[in-house]
């Protein structure tokens, strides 16, 4: 082999000292399939309404709910298909409908290459406003479409150790102490749990898992509590009580007193409802300790990536999160959590129907799938 070749074979491919192995032929079949798409045309983007079917009665404190409505998504070029996802929990003000309506303004046709990742996401970007879970599908869809071409996984592609991944939490309701501590029993693979708080019952939630397991927990309260003194109060109590981290303890509109929170509390504070797009990331740093990142409420990885980087640098930490979503999103989502300090996603895990096989949970660690893309496999048409 000479000297050229065997440089491009292990350029950005080593690990560990030793040259891994690379499939050079990969580079010249990406190289065809560029110049063989080079006209106008090619690719397709198709988009199917779906409804997960939710393992428990899911409750926050905005409400409840059995089913979340997703729409699924593909995108096709030559023999090679990327799969995406919307997740459209209603709260967030998405449904079949606009997702339907957005992604059938898509026309992918006018790219000459599936590459073309930064200019097509500034078109999607450009086709109306908000529309974020609907702009997700198209992104994680691509990114899955370009890594397959690419014969890589995304976390490998941005340089990602995937043994840093980290744990990933359990999400367990508002509810009743039988039901919570029946989930926490089921949640026993799990090394961290994030409970749900905000719903009135906070120190009953928390003795009913405490009653079950010692493990860390985070805490969500979803915007639920009104007033600071006894918001610090209760973070104090759930620090003594194991806790790590808290996530939105208050309205994202009372950003005054999260702040204040933030400097008294003990355990990191997070950003959850108050930081949706790259562009929120710099307007919480001082207020919050950390942001919760999300794929459909960014839209998409690329937006995620970024975020994540953003925060990295202003010294935040970083929490990716997830909706209930079928694998697809899941893993997707995990190609980036050897970048975060916490990992929710366990939106795969609450749903009876899934559609997709990819990423799993071992011994409450957070395992990225080696295969090409978003490292999914459709197991269900
Ligand atoms: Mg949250």
């Amino acid at each position: 082999m000479n000297p050229r070749r065997e440089f491009l074979k292990c350029f950005g491919l080593v690990a560990g000292g030793t040259c891994v192995s690379f499939d050079y032929s990969s580079l010249h079949a990406v190289n065809y399939r560029q110049q063989s798409r080079g006209k106008k045309g090619g690719m397709v983007l198709r988009f199917e309404p779906y409804d997960l079917q939710l393992r428990h009665v899911f409750t926050i404190a905005s409400g409840s709910r059995t089913i979340t409505p997703v729409m699924l998504t593909s995108i096709t070029w030559e023999d090679e298909v990327g799969y995406g996802e919307a997740s459209m929990p209603p709260y967030l003000g998405e449904s079949h409908t606009t997702a339907h309506d957005f992604l059938s303004k898509v026309d992918l046709s006018q790219f000459s290459s599936p590459f073309l990742v930064e200019d097509i996401l500034h078109y999607i970007e450009g086709i109306a406003p908000g529309n974020y879970a609907a702009k997700a599908s198209v992104d994680i869809a691509l990114h899955d479409l370009a890594g397959k071409l690419m014969q890589q996984p995304w976390h490998r592609i941005w340089g990602l150790n995937p043994e840093h991944a980290p744990e990933s939490s359990y999400t367990i309701g508002l509810d009743i102490p039988e039901v919570v501590r029946k989930k926490t029993e089921e949640a026993s693979s799990f090394k961290i749990l994030k409970v749900k708080l905000g719903g009135g019952n906070d120190r009953e939630m928390i003795e009913a898992v405490r009653s079950v397991t010692r493990v860390p927990l985070g805490v969500d309260v979803n915007q639920g509590w009104k007033d600071r003194i006894q918001a610090l109060e209760m973070i104090h109590w759930l620090h003594e009580q194991g806790v790590v981290y808290i996530e939105q303890p208050m309205p994202r509109t009372a950003v005054d007193d999260i702040a204040r929170i933030t400097v008294d509390s003990p355990i990191p504070v997070i950003a959850d409802e108050a930081v949706q797009v790259p562009s929120d990331v710099n307007k919480v740093q001082g207020v919050y300790s950390g942001i919760n990142i999300k794929l459909m409420k960014c839209g998409g990885l690329r937006a995620a990536y970024i975020m994540a980087g953003m925060a990295r640098a202003l010294g935040m930490k970083v929490m990716i999160g997830c909706m209930t979503e079928t694998s697809c999103a899941v893993t997707a989502a995990a190609q980036l959590s050897p970048l975060a300090d916490w990992a929710d996603l366990d939106g795969n895990l609450l749903i009876s129907n899934d559609v997709f096989e990819g990423v799993k949970i071992s011994d409450g660690k957070v395992i990225i799938p080696d295969l090409p893309g978003i490292g999914v496999r459709k197991i269900r048409s």
